[in-house]
């Protein structure tokens, strides 16, 4: 596809080149996901108990999390299989197998999933924390969020030819985490949803310290193609926490919050959509791929322009580089994409500058009402204002 208008400079990036490298495999990776044939009229929720194997995840005083893990899994897996119909579950792992990294998001994405839920038990340095909390796709607003997401993806590095594999991703290095902001993540708000209830049953229902909804950029999170949420269910290292992590009684408290905040989140979207369980997704399109106006209303807004083509292109990730945020402008006589939506110029500017590693011909347009203004006339109006 040709842009048509081609950009002048090319700035250099700071990001160095085994990023790039990284960034494009991981765009490719999802955007090769075969979408496997859906089970009809069904839910598919893939649970991934992390850790496993010869990686045994946070150390407490007398368990590994990787054991804690699979049981809370298996466990809310029994809940859903056995009290709703709708439901199928698959695992990532249901045994104390080695899984890489990588495989777990995949394993999702080609049984075309409805819900992705890692679970996991986290680990503080001091040994009083205690508590859940609840994680989604997201940039860390905080350092102690990124910490969980770092000590999280650091696994990775225990995997044979991890540098390969991960085309020199550095969990350990805050630099690396500069690729989740590329993508905006197109299910965030169902992932939040999902999350918020989470954190709910575990509060009111099972008594649990509510650290609330967090987000990070986690790489399972990251290269899953649907609503998605990572769920630290408590401290293995706080010895109490660690005793109800382990013991049967909690495992079992835990897996069901897990299981009926899935169940309202299915029966809340069931009810608004008034279809069944599903069966919005059977004909192997999802919702909300994009918008097709750039704006309807009249305000003045900056864009970056990543293609044009005489013929009409679907939205969705696959067909633009896995960038999920793609908005349609038509001007006789091709079709113009273009992702992001900026009041302000040099937001667009900067933006285009992420853009730019998987489309180095993207430029900034302004888009007034659906239609393109020459960028100069753009940029006076704003400067009259
Ligand atoms: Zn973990």
């Amino acid at each position: 596809m040709s842009t048509g208008i081609k950009n002048g400079k090319q700035h250099t990036f700071n990001i160095c080149i085994s990023l790039l490298l990284f960034l494009f495999v991981v765009i490719s990776s999802v955007a090769a996901s075969d979408n496997g044939p859906k089970t009809e009229g069904k839910w598919v929720i893939v649970i991934d108990p992390g850790h496993g194997g010869k990686d045994p995840g946070a150390v407490g005083s007398f368990s590994f999390e990787k054991n804690i893990n699979l049981a809370i899994a298996l466990r809310t897996g029994e809940y859903l299989q056995a009290n709703l119909k709708n439901v199928k579950v698959i695992y990532t792992r249901d045994d104390d197998s080695t899984v890489d990294l990588r495989e777990r998001p995949k394993i999702a994405n080609k049984n075309n999933a409805d819900l992705f839920i890692s679970i996991h038990s986290n680990w503080a340095k001091s040994k009083s924390v205690t508590g859940a909390e609840t994680y989604i796709m997201g940039l860390a607003k905080n350092e102690a969020n990124l910490e969980v997401a770092m000590k999280e993806n650091e696994v990775l590095l225990r995997e044979d030819d991890h540098s390969t594999k991960y085309q020199g991703f550095d969990p350990k290095s805050p630099e690396s985490y500069i690729i989740f902001s590329l993508t905006q993540n197109l299910y965030q708000k169902q992932s939040s949803e999902l999350a918020s209830k989470v954190q709910t049953e575990f509060s009111e229902r099972v008594n649990r310290n509510d650290r609330g909804v967090q987000q990070a950029g986690f790489w399972v999170l990251f290269n899953t193609t649907m609503p998605a949420v990572l769920i630290e269910t408590g401290f293995i290292t706080n010895l109490g926490e660690e005793k109800y992590l382990n013991s049967t009684e909690g495992q079992d408290y835990l897996a069901s919050a897990i299981y009926r905040a899935c169940r309202e989140y299915i029966n809340d979207i069931e009810s608004k959509s008034g279809i069944p369980a599903g069966a919005s997704q059977d004909n192997g399109s999802k919702p909300n791929m994009g918008s097709v106006d750039a704006d309807s209303s009249n305000e003045l807004l900056f864009m970056v322009q990543v293609s044009a083509s005489g013929t009409r292109t679907e939205i969705k990730p696959e067909n633009f580089n896995g960038l999920k945020d793609i908005s349609e402008i038509y001007t006789e006589p091709r079709y113009r994409y273009a992702t992001g939506r900026f009041t302000d110029y040099s937001e667009a500017v900067k933006y285009r500058k992420q853009v730019e590693s998987v489309y180095p011909g993207a430029f900034v347009i302004a888009v007034k009402g659906n239609k393109i203004l020459p960028l100069h006339q753009a940029l006076e109006q704003k400067r009259k204002k």
